[in-house]
């Protein structure tokens, strides 16, 4: 299913990390295709495209894929079911912001 061109999501960190604001490699996501639930740095990167596609590492269908436009980045995520912090209670529960 996988060539030895394809690289795993960490090659393409720094683009997720710019469009989702966050370090996204270790966020946790499950796959809307197979119910794989993984690391977004274990999905599978295709870059030699006009954007970046980002395939399941079981069933290799399309989870997350993004381009750029004039305009910025476009992110469709509707191959996830969700995307999630690993582990750890919502930052407000745990430690009340004082701003
Ligand atoms: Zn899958």
């Amino acid at each position: 299913m996988f060539d030895e061109s394809t690289l795993d999501a960490n090659a393409v960190a720094g683009e997720l990390e710019v469009l989702f604001a966050v370090e996204m490699t270790a966020v946790v996501g499950k796959c809307a295709h197979c119910g794989n639930e993984a690391a977004v740095g274990t999905l599978r990167a295709y870059v030699n495209a006009p954007g970046v596609v980002l395939r399941c590492s079981i069933c290799g269908e399309v989870v997350i894929a993004w381009a750029w436009t004039p305009t910025g980045g476009r992110v469709d995520r509707s191959g996830a079911s969700w995307l999630g912090q690993p582990s750890g209670a919502a930052p407000s529960a745990a430690a009340p912001s004082e701003a």
